[in-house]
């Protein structure tokens, strides 16, 4: 992927090395907002941490080569996201409201409660923010055998992607319909968010190459192996030897490189209904 010397965002909110925006917080608002973050596709072990961490840690780690070359990277590719979004929406005359991205090591505040390396990347919807611990790139490559910059690039993406899920009030209509769902079936409805999300990366990629020529041999195939690495059937087997299909909340991998090619294909970012019936089953 081609990325070196491009503009960086500015739209990065760096947090690493220190224990900055930790806020003693807790209490019952807090295990609320944590509900609502599982709700939306998080993972259980940050609010887990969130109830048992009650002394904030300042991280002592001080950054490599190697680390500032990832966050350097990581602004590129945030800032390839901005032009890309912004010439979608430009292209439909509204003004395109990009997100912000926190980098932080180890453990941090968020507007979607505590958030930790364990959680993975996240997008928390209450402050508009995209969360990355740049170690879980490492853990990409090594854990999940998902190598490539490319790969990491498409978390980033998919982050992004429900950045715009938010804006255009995708997230909201499915929030909506919790009271009125089962638990099964809410979930279900959180899967075909996430496939969105994959898709709207996939949208990504087609622009970002269209605008500035980024793919190299290899990426796509890259970003496709990550989707199929961290497909929930795939992480479940992981973890726990066997498949829970009702946990599901990301969507398995088959689902999850079909979206995300299909929004590569095409380009179109009113292609990626994954909410109607049947898709890619
Ligand atoms: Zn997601």
């Amino acid at each position: 992927m081609r990325w070196m010397g491009n503009r960086e965002s500015n739209n990065v909110e760096d947090r690493r090395g220190g224990g900055s925006g930790l806020i003693a917080g807790g209490g019952i608002g807090t295990i609320i907002i944590g509900l609502l973050y599982i709700l939306l596709g998080g993972d259980p072990a940050v609010v887990v941490n969130q109830v048992i961490q009650q002394t904030p840690q300042v991280s002592t780690k001080t950054t490599s080569a190697e680390e500032e070359k990832l966050a350097s990277f990581t602004k590129v590719v945030l800032a390839y996201t901005e032009d890309v979004w912004d010439s979608i929406y430009n292209e439909r005359g509204e003004i395109y409201e990009a997100p912000k991205l926190v980098l932080f090591t180890q453990q941090t505040q968020s507007g979607c409660g505590f958030a930790s390396d364990a959680s993975g990347p996240f997008y928390c919807p209450a402050d508009k923010k995209v969360y990355i611990d740049l170690s879980f790139f490492k853990e990409l490559s090594e854990r999940f055998n998902a190598p490539g910059e490319f790969a990491m690039a498409y978390v980033i993406a998919h982050e992004v992607g429900h950045h715009i899920q938010q804006l255009n009030g995708t997230a909201a209509a499915v929030q909506q319909m919790k009271s009125k769902l089962s638990e099964k079936e809410y979930n279900q409805l959180s899967v075909k968010l996430e496939l969105q999300a994959d898709f709207l990366a996939g949208v990504w990629a087609h622009h970002a190459n269209r605008l500035r020529n980024i793919l190299e041999q290899g990426d796509i195939e890259a970003a496709l192996n990550a989707a199929n690495a961290i497909g929930d059937d795939r992480l479940q087997q992981q973890q726990q030897g066997y498949i829970v299909p009702d946990a599901f909340t990301h969507g398995t991998s088959k689902q999850r490189m079909y979206w995300f090619k299909k929004g590569f294909e095409t380009g179109d970012p009113f292609k990626g209904n994954t909410f109607a019936q049947n898709q890619a089953e």
